[in-house]
């Protein structure tokens, strides 16, 4: 069954992922179930994206109910549940208002053109963007030129001009980096694809100092830290900043596809005509992202992230302590990477599917593990009990 659905793939997929050889069915909670009737804890959740777990009522209650009423309009019309989710967002966040895309490629690209539009306004025609290496913005055109990985740029070059790359963690870079046609500073609060790094406490704190001193715009990318995923609902409050421009996507739909780009009323930049989207907004995704918002916000997920990522992080710190080619484990709330001082990241990967619990290998040397906001304490032990399992086999 399994190899009839890979041998599908094979023949009529673009062949550009590289995926697990598990065929995935049925999920509920944190539980996913393959085709031959297998089960798994799933900690990748759809790449940080299923925040309230696999088919949580409120999110299957609001899909299909929206599903009934009005699926897709146009943006020619105003909808009900995308004014409701842009309340909750602006309502609950430091920015003032919001633009819904389908992705989060779809939000950075936003965000800067709106840093583009900005710099033409106010800042005498500055166009260039400061971002980091290992940082991951997206995979559209621009958002790789962005992107300070050269592994996902060297094939498409020529790329979108107006990048510049330095180190992530590090205000002395941004600076050195910073003349007259800079118009913004794009970082990750963490940066999650890049390999869960995590950046010295005040590192954010003093560069939004220096974008004050000189006038740039901070734009936080927290397609992967927002709603909740380190431990606050966004990752911004985690370290006193706020950002000018903040973009979400993954767990902001709780597994629909949306996107959104966040600005302070005084850099939006963006005029009636500069950027559009067919889909983006739409009322079926939006009011499963409602739904989904609403519900991390009303019941505290952020605050469950934090104390099972505690959790979470101390029973990994005690596999360490057994399995000696364990050499780190580090993140914040329900991000977490771990990492082995081998390239061993991919063994380890396909014998914990075997032992019943999925992770993503984010470096050959490391797993990252970014588990629904509400997974259990038990759902924990169990998952690092079948981890262990699988480690033992290496
Ligand atoms: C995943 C990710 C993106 C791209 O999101 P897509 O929905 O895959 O386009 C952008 N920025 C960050 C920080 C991400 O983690």
């Amino acid at each position: 069954m399994t190899t009839d659905w890979i041998a599908l793939e094979e023949r009529y997929y673009a062949q550009t992922v590289r995926r697990q050889p598990v065929v995935l069915v049925r999920g509920q909670g944190t539980r996913v179930w393959d085709v031959e009737g297998k089960e798994y804890l799933d900690f990748t959740a759809g790449w940080a994206v299923t925040n309230l777990g696999h088919c949580h009522p409120v999110m299957v209650q609001a899909i299909q109910e929206q599903a009934a009423l009005l699926i897709q309009t146009s943006n020619q019309f105003y909808t009900v549940p995308q004014l409701k989710l842009a309340q909750a967002l602006i309502d609950n966040s430091c920015l003032d208002r919001v633009f819904f895309g389908n992705s989060g490629a779809e939000a950075v690209e936003g965000a800067l053109k709106l840093a583009r539009k900005y710099g033409k306004k106010n800042r005498d025609g500055a166009y260039q963007v400061i971002t980091a290496y290992n940082s991951f913005h997206g995979r559209t055109m621009s958002t790789i030129a962005a992107t300070g990985q050269p592994h996902y740029q060297e094939a498409f070059q020529p790329l979108t001009p107006g990048f510049v790359h330095v180190e992530y963690d590090s205000v002395e870079a941004i600076i050195a980096a910073t003349n007259d046609e800079t118009a913004a500073v794009m970082l990750e609060p963490i940066q999650g694809e890049g390999g869960v790094n995590i950046p010295a406490d005040d590192y954010l704190r003093r560069v939004r100092d220096w974008c004050d001193k000189q006038g740039l715009l901070l734009i936080l990318d927290e397609v992967q830290t927002g709603l909740g995923r380190l431990g606050s609902l966004f990752g911004y409050q985690e370290y006193g900043v706020e950002p000018d421009v903040m973009t979400l996507a993954k767990g902001l739909g709780g597994g629909v596809p949306i996107g959104a780009f966040l600005s302070k009323e005084h850099c939006m930049a963006l005029e009636p005509g500069d950027h559009g989207s067919t889909f983006g907004g739409n009322a079926l995704t939006t009011a499963a992202a409602y739904a989904s918002t609403k519900h991390i916000i009303d019941n505290d997920l952020p605050g469950q992230a934090k104390a099972m990522g505690l959790r979470l992080t101390q029973r990994l710190e005690e596999l360490k302590s057994r399995f000696s080619f364990i050499s780190e484990v580090r993140g914040r709330g329900l991000l977490i990477a771990l990492e082995f001082d081998d390239d061993v990241a991919a063994k380890a990967l396909s014998l914990s599917n075997e032992a019943g619990v999925l992770f993503n290998m984010v470096k050959p040397n490391t797993l990252r593990l970014m588990p629904p906001l509400t997974i259990s304490a038990e759902e924990v032990d169990e998952g690092v009990g079948r981890l262990e399992q699988a480690l033992s086999k290496l």
